[in-house]
C-alpha cells in the first residue's frame, strides 16, 4: 500500500521541541520574576481581534497592517485578525474592563504567541511569542527609563550578556508636523533613488524613510535631517529626563537617530535592544518600545499616558543558544519505581502517586516489564534510590529499596516506604 503523503507544519511556524523547553522555561521563568520584581500584573488577551483595532492603533499604512497581518471572515462576516503585537490588544482590554479605575500607574504583563505575514528567514517567522510591558497612567519619564530597566533586568535573569540600547526620541504630534516638513523637503530632489516601499512611505508616512533596511534607502536616512533638531522644548525635556535616569541606572545607549518603529502609536521615547554583534548590521532587533501617550484615546478611552516594551522571544532563544548559556535540564528524579509482575504492576500506579504525595521526584517506565531495562533508565536518569516491587513484595505488602550508587538493597513494609525513603535520602545528600 501506498505510503501516505506526510502533512508538514505551517510555513514560518516552529515547532518548540521537548528538547529545547528547558532554554523557553529558562525565558518565561525569566519573564515571570522580572514581571513580578517590577510590579506588573498578568493579562491574557485572545488571539483574534477585530481587524479594525490594529488599523486604528498600530495604524493604516505600516508594513504590520498593510502587509503583515493574518486576517479572516468569519461565516457572521466578522472581520478579524490574529494579533500582529500585543498592545492594541492591551489597550483595547484597559479601557473595555474599566482598567482605568483602578490605582494608576497601572502595570500590566503578558507573554504569547504572535502571527505576522512576514517572508520567513532567521529571526523572522510566522508565528513569534513575546513577552510585553505596558504601563498605563504615567507620563513621568522615570517610567521610560524603568521599563527599559526592567528589559535589561531580563536579558541579566536569563543570563544575556552585551545588549545594547539604541535611543531615539519622536518627539509629539506637534513637533513631528514640522519634522514632516523638513524630511520632505530633504527627500524630494532624491525621490528616484527610493525603493518602491519608499515611494509610497513618503506619501503615507515619511518618517519611516528612516526606517528602511534596503541599502540604498538607509544611505539616504543616514544624511537626513535630524528629528531631535526638530522636537520641541517639552519634548527636548522628557528626552533629556530619561538619558538623565538612564545615566543614573548606568545604562549607556546609542542615540540612534534613524529609529522610528514600524507603528504609527509611539510618540516621545522610542528604544531598541540589540545583541552587540548586531549593532553593526542594525538587523534583528531583540526588542523594543517606546511611549505612546495617544493611543488610549485614539482607541476610544480616557487620555492616558502609557510606555510599553516587547522582547521576542525567537530572537532571545538564539542569542542564548550563540551566548552559550547554560540550561539545567529536566529536573533529575532521586527515586525510580521499578515494578515487575501484573500484581506489582497495579500496585505501582497508586504507589507512584503515595510518593508524588510526599513530594518526592519520582520517575517509572511502566510500560517496560523487564528489572533490567528499567533499572538501565534508572542509572541513565540519575535517580539515586530505585524502589523495586516484585511478585512476593505485591504479595507481602513489602517493597525493596535500593541504593543505585553501591548496588544495596533492603527490604521494607510498604508502610514504612516513604519514612525509609526519607532517611535514606537524607543520608545519600
Ligand atoms: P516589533 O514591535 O515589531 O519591533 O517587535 C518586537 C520584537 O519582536 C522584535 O524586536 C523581535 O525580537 C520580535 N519580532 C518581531 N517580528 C518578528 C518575527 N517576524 N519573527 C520573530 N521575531 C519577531
Amino acid at each position: 500500500m501506498a505510503r501516505r503523503k506526510i502533512i508538514s507544519g505551517v510555513k514560518g511556524m516552529r515547532d518548540i521541541l521537548p528538547a529545547q523547553q528547558p532554554l523557553w522555561d529558562k525565558m518565561r521563568k525569566g519573564a515571570e520574576e522580572t514581571a513580578a520584581a517590577f510590579g506588573f500584573w498578568r493579562l491574557d488577551t485572545p488571539i483574534l481581534e477585530e481587524q479594525d483595532l490594529f488599523a486604528r492603533g498600530i495604524g493604516l499604512g505600516t508594513d504590520i497592517v498593510e502587509k503583515e497581518m493574518f486576517t479572516l471572515t468569519t461565516r457572521g462576516r466578522d472581520k478579524l485578525a490574529l494579533r500582529p503585537e500585543f498592545t492594541a490588544g492591551v489597550v483595547r482590554a484597559f479601557i473595555q474592563h474599566g482598567l482605568f479605575s483602578l490605582a494608576q500607574p497601572l502595570k500590566l504583563w503578558s507573554l504569547g504567541p504572535l502571527f505576522r505575514y512576514e517572508q520567513p528567514q532567521a529571526g523572522r517567522f510566522r508565528q513569534l511569542r513575546q513577552f510585553n510591558l505596558e504601563v498605563f497612567g504615567a507620563a513621568d519619564a522615570i517610567l521610560d527609563a524603568q521599563i527599559i530597566q526592567a528589559g535589561f533586568w531580563f536579558f541579566k535573569k536569563i543570563g544575556l550578556k552585551n545588549i545594547i540600547l539604541h535611543l531615539n526620541s519622536l518627539g509629539c504630534a506637534k513637533c513631528r508636523k514640522e519634522y514632516r516638513r523638513a524630511l520632505l523637503a530633504y527627500y524630494r530632489p532624491h525621490k528616484n533613488k527610493l525603493c518602491a516601499d519608499c515611494k509610497k512611505r513618503s506619501r503615507q508616512n515619511p518618517l519611516r524613510l528612516l526606517d528602511c533596511k534596503k541599502e540604498q534607502c538607509q544611505e539616504l536616512a543616514q544624511k537626513a535631517p535630524l528629528l531631535v533638531d526638530h522636537v520641541c522644548d517639552d519634548c527636548k525635556d522628557h528626552f533629556k529626563q530619561v538619558l538623565d535616569y538612564l545615566d543614573g541606572l548606568e545604562i549607556s545607549y546609542y542615540l540612534d537617530n534613524t529609529l522610528v518603529r514600524g507603528l504609527d502609536y509611539y510618540n516621545k521615547t522610542v528604544f531598541e535592544f540589540f545583541a552587540a554583534d548586531e549593532k553593526e548590521g542594525k538587523k534583528n532587533a531583540l526588542g523594543g518600545g517606546g511611549r505612546y501617550d495617544g493611543l488610549v484615546k485614539l482607541l476610544g478611552g480616557k487620555d492616558t499616558p502609557a510606555v510599553g516594551m516587547a522582547v521576542g522571544l525567537e530572537r532571545v532563544a538564539e542569542e542564548i543558544k550563540k551566548q552559550g548559556v547554560k540550561i539545567n535540564g529536566q529536573n533529575q528524579p532521586t527515586v525510580f519505581l521499578i515494578q515487575l509482575g501484573k500484581m506489582a504492576k497495579k500496585r505501582s500506579l497508586l504507589l507512584f502517586e503515595e510518593l508524588l504525595r510526599a513530594r518526592l521526584a519520582v520517575a517509572e517506565s511502566f510500560s517496560r516489564d523487564s528489572i533490567k531495562s528499567q533499572l538501565k533508565l534508572a542509572d541513565k536518569q540519575g535517580a539515586k534510590i530505585a524502589l523495586i516491587l516484585g511478585q512476593q513484595e505485591a504479595l507481602d505488602d513489602s517493597v525493596i529499596i535500593r541504593v543505585m550508587e553501591t548496588g544495596v538493597q533492603e527490604i521494607v513494609p510498604l508502610v514504612k516506604v516513604i519514612k525509609e525513603l526519607k532517611k535514606k535520602l537524607q543520608k545519600l545528600k
